[in-house]
């Protein structure tokens, strides 16, 4: 006798949660993800259907083959995928599944799929991100992006996120979590007028002059 896993019939298509690296293609007019692992090759776009990562002709998810979209039942779950030093520039997406799916324990595996939320990590300086900046790495044809502030982005190829949401349509929403430092670096103080800041140069001078003659004053007394 063959057992049968049992058929479910869910009346709203289940809620999943992945990471993934943004990407943006060369010529900058799209944008999607790819995996971090199995299918880390192809990237996908925001509603797409999986393909086998080896080439084979069948549908995924294929009893026999273990290709397929993946996702987690958990959204703790993929955050703690976060913590692994390869994944920590990874993004957090919560996804719909749709097509047909098998469970496991932790997560399943399907046919198709829709990004409707990413989730970005802060900036590597703490900071919270507020924009996609090329992360120095890729595949043909596509370019890996990852959260930065506007400071870290500096001079590098980098994209708003409504800007990569836009690209990526299907109303993707791109929302940044809170960053452990301060949100802007800190600055001199504010409103100096011209008098107070000679002033302050000034004082800076005395303090240079008095340091002078005292280190003068060390080399004379100890030179014999
Ligand atoms: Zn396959
Ligand atoms: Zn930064």
């Amino acid at each position: 006798m063959r057992l049968r896993l049992p058929e479910e019939h869910p009346t709203e298509p289940p809620t999943g949660y992945k990471i993934a690296y943004p990407v943006l293609s060369h010529n900058g007019r799209r944008a999607g993800f790819t995996g971090v692992s199995l299918g880390g090759g192809l990237p996908y776009g925001v509603l797409d259907d999986a393909r086998c990562v080896y080439g084979r002709r069948h549908r995924c998810p294929s009893r026999r083959c273990d290709c397929g979209f993946h996702c987690l039942h958990s959204r703790d779950e993929a955050l703690g995928l976060t913590c692994l030093t390869e994944h920590r520039r990874a993004v957090v997406l919560e996804i719909t599944v749709l097509g047909s799916y098998i469970r496991y324990e932790r997560g399943m595996r399907y046919a198709r799929q829709r990004v409707r939320i990413a989730r970005v990590g802060p900036c590597s300086c703490g900071r919270a991100s507020d924009r996609f900046a090329d992360a120095g790495w890729g595949r043909a044809g596509w370019r890996t992006v990852t959260g930065s502030c506007a400071g870290c982005a500096a001079d590098r190829m980098s994209i708003s996120f409504p800007g990569f949401a836009r690209l990526a349509g299907e109303r993707l929403t791109v929302s940044a979590a809170p960053g452990t430092a301060a949100a802007a670096p800190p600055r001199p103080e504010a409103g100096g007028t011209v008098p107070e800041l000679v002033a302050e140069a000034a004082l800076l001078q005395a303090r240079l002059d008095w340091f002078q003659s005292e280190l003068a004053k060390v080399i004379d007394r100890d030179e014999p």
